[in-house]
């Protein structure tokens, strides 16, 4: 293997070995930075799906052949040997831009090959109201994919294991400090960030990418600032079984006034929940004996208890003009499926946030996925921000390593900066901005939120804008 030829002449040291499996009996050099450290191309700090889609996404790119690309990640190297009968309580679901990236390097292959269901409608609706919008594709397109996280990440391990040459991987590595180039060179200082792990290990990169989640250390040692607010809610998980088969391809979001509950499709009697509320509903839920829970989320997507005559006469008066005006237009409500039982132990809750941060680089640094940006899962928009993050800085880096250019240099940097921002930022604030919407029963939002969804399911361009926006 090259690779280990490669990182054994550079970093050997008696007695020290590597944490992961990838490169057993590999040593490292310890001691302070110095000529003869290892310098990498590129460094990604945080192996989750963003880093280690990251990372496949180089190693798989042709203008990064004779590049040195290394991951390292703090957890352990999680393989799945063979698919388990149970389904992961954590999905996610992906759009078919998210899709088009995990294909570009060979990862969606071996999802399609493990487990994953394609859904192809949304219906999202309001508790305090009539009010819904549906998502659906005109011809047989995909709208998206539920795919366990566990799945994902097994999918892009196979991936890096197929270019060991290419891109080197540590697992069981955390990165403890970052140390930048100050302003001034001299022939003693080295010009790359200097990274040292937990052990003391330390090596040199000419770019680093943080992929290391919310709490990024990258970002707070790049001195980066985050806007962040934690959210009122935790989200509660659970795979679910329906109580009949049906086909399970549609995405189901009602908005509670404690929060959204998502009923997501795995397979014909299988679902996934996604429940947001307020953090003592939410340990209240996870508790709580199964027969009770099922009951809370069978009601919770069927009871009309939050309705009001006012708000229902007001909506059913635009919902009638809007048929008027478009006879055949609008999709037909569906009712959701009820559910029968909950997998064991597969109960769990997420406490809620909101990040952004306000930059995304700095010379020889770049943010993406969780480091970059925190979103509500209302949306089920996150990982798919960081697969974008991605898809662009892959863009601006790969163009940089073809013509020659410094990897670390702002230039090609705060391009990528920009053009994810723009998507980002709007996303972020839509998503946040849904949140507080719908965490309301005061009749006058009630009403204008009703109106808005109303007005906007009744508009198939806008709906349409929304989509191609979302699926990206
Ligand atoms: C309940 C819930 C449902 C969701 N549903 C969806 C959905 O349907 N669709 C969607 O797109 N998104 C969804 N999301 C969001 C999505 O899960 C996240 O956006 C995504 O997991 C972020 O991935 P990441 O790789 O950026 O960060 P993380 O998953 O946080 O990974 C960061 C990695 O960095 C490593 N690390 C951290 N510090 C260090 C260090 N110092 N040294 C080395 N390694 C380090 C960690 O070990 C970790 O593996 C959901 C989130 C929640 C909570």
């Amino acid at each position: 293997m090259a690779a280990c030829t490669r990182l054994s002449r550079a970093l050997l040291v008696p007695g020290a070995t590597l944490g992961g499996p990838r490169l057993p009996g590999l040593r490292w050099l310890s001691g302070s930075v110095g000529p003869g450290q290892a310098v990498y191309d590129v460094v990604v700090a945080g192996g989750g799906m963003v880093g280690t889609a990251m990372a496949c996404a180089l190693g798989h790119n042709v203008h990064f052949r004779d590049k040195k690309i290394l991951l390292l990640e703090a957890g352990p190297h999680k393989v799945l040997d063979k698919l388990p009968a149970t389904y992961s309580n954590r999905v996610s679901s992906i759009t078919p831009g998210s899709a088009t990236l995990l294909s570009s390097f060979g990862a969606w292959d071996h999802i399609c090959n493990m487990r994953y269901k394609p859904f192809r409608r949304m219906q999202v609706w309001d508790a305090c109201s009539e009010a819904l919008i549906i998502f659906d594709k005109d011809d047989l397109d995909d709208m998206g994919y539920i795919v366990e996280n566990d799945v994902i990440m097994s999918a892009l391990s196979k991936q890096l294991d197929a270019v060991p040459d290419q891109v080197e991987v540590v697992y069981r590595s955390k990165v403890i400090n970052y140390t930048w180039p100050g302003p001034f060179f001299n022939a003693e200082t080295s010009p790359w960030v200097q990274i040292t792990l937990a052990d003391g290990r330390q090596l040199q990169t000419k770019l680093l990418i943080g992929a290391d989640g919310q709490n990024s250390g990258v970002r707070r040692a790049s001195g980066i600032q985050n806007v962040c607010w934690p959210y009122d809610q935790s989200a509660v998980v659970a795979t679910l079984h329906l109580s009949e088969p049906t086909d399970n391809n549609v995405a189901w979001q009602r908005f509670l006034p404690s929060g959204p509950i998502a009923l997501l499709p795995l397979s014909d009697t299988l679902s996934s929940l996604v429940w947001s509320t307020s953090h003592e509903h939410a340990a209240e839920l996870v508790s709580m004996e199964e027969e009770n829970f099922l009951d809370a989320i069978n009601s919770a997507f069927w009871s009309d208890a939050s309705h009001t005559d006012f708000i229902d006469s007001a909506g059913s008066v635009l919902q009638y003009a809007f048929t008027l005006l478009q006879p055949t237009k609008s999709s037909a409500r569906q009712l959701p499926p009820s559910v029968a039982k909950v997998d064991p132990k597969s109960r769990a809750l997420f406490p809620l946030g909101m990040g952004h941060a306000v930059e995304y680089v700095r010379p020889r640094v770049a943010l993406i996925g969780d480091a970059a940006h925190r979103v509500h899962p209302l949306a089920g928009q996150g990982v798919n921000m960081g697969f974008g993050d991605i898809s662009s800085l892959v863009h601006h880096l790969s163009r940089a390593a073809f013509n020659g250019k410094d990897l670390g240099s702002l230039s090609h940097l705060t391009e990528y900066e920009t053009e994810r921002q723009r998507h980002n930022v709007c996303l972020t604030a839509a998503i946040d901005l849904l949140k507080r919407l719908y965490s309301t029963t005061l009749s006058p939002v009630v009403l204008l939120r009703t109106w808005g969804l109303q007005a906007t399911n009744a508009v198939p361009p806008l709906k349409e804008q929304i989509m191609a926006f979302a699926s990206k």
